[in-house]
């Protein structure tokens, strides 16, 4: 993987068409869930987008860890912190943003399992199509030769510091960063928002 990956911005609203579809897929399924784990840190507002569009009132955490700074991989993925409230006998719904690899909603997916669910569904909003492990739910899938690193909007400042520290690699200061970000990335990012984490990217 090049140092700067192609990214895709996406916006709340996509976010919202998103936690639409997955809602109506589980409901034509009819398979409401009485819990929704959420993976963090990724999944967290994904699961409460579907806690609110299907009515459910339960929401438990799961950590997994995977991924390190933006777009560079840290070994394999591990679960680092367990389910914050017991799943015995519910019907389950384990939420992730997006399955990438794959390995971190199996190894919720096998964790929950553990747990004794009366059901553990697993859903996502967007899928590789390179995944090892295919979600029973998502909106919308990515063919495999199109990967790009998505910047949701619940980590952009995030990503923005990780990759305008990596493109100042390429030559620094506002401007120089924000084309690189621009040709390299494909990243269209406002003059405003990188003046904001100038400091904190070390790209002055
Ligand atoms: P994975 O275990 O590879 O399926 O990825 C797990 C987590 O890493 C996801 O929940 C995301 O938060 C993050 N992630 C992995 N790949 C991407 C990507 N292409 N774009 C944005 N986030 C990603």
């Amino acid at each position: 993987m090049d140092d700067l990956p192609r990214c895709r911005r996406a916006t709340w609203a996509e976010a919202d068409g998103w936690a639409d579809r997955v809602a109506a897929r589980v409901r034509t399924a009819d398979a409401v869930p009485e819990t929704i784990v959420g993976l963090t840190r990724g999944g967290w507002v994904p699961a409460r987008l579907l806690c609110d569009r299907l009515g459910v009132k339960r929401l438990v955490s799961l950590r997994a860890q995977h991924w390190g700074v933006t777009a560079t991989r840290d070994g394999h993925a591990e679960l680092t912190e367990g389910l914050s409230g017991p799943v015995a006998g519910q019907k389950v719904l384990i939420v992730d943003d997006i399955t990438d690899t794959g390995e971190s909603l199996r190894l919720a997916r096998d964790h929950v399992t553990a747990a004794g669910p009366a059901r553990a569904e697993t859903a996502t909003f967007l899928h590789i199509d390179h995944a090892t492990f295919v979600p029973t739910y998502t909106a919308e899938t990515i063919p495999r030769g199109a990967w790009v690193w998505v910047v949701f909007p619940w980590n952009y400042w995030e990503d923005l510091v990780a990759l305008a520290e990596k493109a100042a690699q390429h030559g620094r200061g506002v401007d120089r960063v924000r084309a690189t970000l621009r040709e390299r990335c494909g990243l269209d990012v406002p003059r405003a928002d990188l003046e904001q984490v100038a400091r904190r990217a070390g790209i002055e």
